[in-house]
């Protein structure tokens, strides 16, 4: 079973949408010629479902009926909001707490090599994934990093295993001159194959050819507009679109802790349908008593 999708929802909008999908149940039945009971024109007409069996309105007026209806009924939405606050109240918390578990046995995993000396950072990334070890304990020995926090993109790109040590480093000798390229790097907007084959044919330390690139220019035409001495067999092809250049955000922690099976909840929320359902049937009914 696919896991459930989140959608937020503001009160408001979940009034606008549960208007817009009030339909009438069932066929009207043919009723012959005759005066609508809503706009009064002699038409053929035709008899709503039960209970409102003794409305006689033409196709017109009955096609327009939930709008019609819209305007005198309001759909208290208040509870239906609360019911949906507090599944995803209770959503939140179970994941926060899977989070926390999670957390805690992070924690503890690094445990023994904090007791030895490295920093709860580095040790927490191999807790999390042993496969980097070796790329997480380069860096821990490594010094041309100094001058980052151990907070910066770059770093944390190495701490959840999305690149190595080695192509880090690599970035740290452009990202001076081109700090949009590593950027774009660190988004997954351009591969490293690319980036590697723009820089060596000749565009390192072009400033303004390799953000004509990134933004998606061809490498060989901005070549040789701006005169640059490449190496032409080895000029990359241009991007498909310009690739994001903007500054990431990247978690520490790579993975989201899995959601916790929804089953029982999609049980709840169908049961939920039936409810909605229920309660139109009954402003309905409501609506027929009032005429
Ligand atoms: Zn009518």
């Amino acid at each position: 079973m696919a896991a459930a999708k989140d959608i937020s929802i503001r009160e408001n909008d979940l009034n606008g949408a549960l208007l817009a999908s009030i339909k009438l149940k069932g066929k009207p039945t043919n009723q012959g010629q005759g005066y609508c009971g809503i706009c009064n024109n002699r038409r053929s007409l035709s008899l709503l479902p039960t209970p409102l069996q003794n409305f006689l309105l033409c196709n017109t007026c009955i096609e327009d009926l939930p709008s019609t209806l819209s305007g005198v009924l309001e759909i208290d939405t208040k509870k239906a909001f609360a019911t949906l606050k507090s599944r995803e109240n209770k959503r939140l918390n179970a994941r926060a707490a899977a989070k926390r578990r999670k957390q805690n046995s992070v924690e503890s995993m690094a445990q023994p090599y904090v007791e030895i000396g490295l920093a709860q950072v580095f040790a927490e990334a191999i807790a999390r994934d042993h496969s980097i070890s070796d790329s997480v304990l380069d860096l821990w020995e490594a010094t041309w990093w100094n001058q980052y926090e151990p907070d910066d993109p770059m770093i944390i790109s190495v701490l959840n295993g999305q690149f190595t040590e080695a192509e880090a480093k690599w970035m740290d000798t452009f990202r001076s001159d081109h700090p949009d390229l590593v950027w774009a790097l660190l988004n997954d907007s351009v591969t490293t194959d690319w980036a590697r084959a723009l820089l060596d044919s000749g565009f390192n330390g072009n400033i303004e050819q390799v953000s004509a690139a990134l933004d998606g220019g061809s490498p060989k035409i901005i070549a040789r507009i701006s005169k640059l001495k490449c190496n032409a067999d080895m000029i990359p092809p241009g991007l498909d679109s310009p690739a994001d250049c903007t500054e990431p955000s990247i978690p520490v922690a790579s993975a989201e802790p899995e959601p916790e099976p929804e089953s029982e909840e999609e049980i709840a929320l169908s049961d939920y349908t039936h409810e909605v359902e229920a309660y139109i049937d009954r402003m309905t009914k409501t609506a027929a008593n009032n005429v």
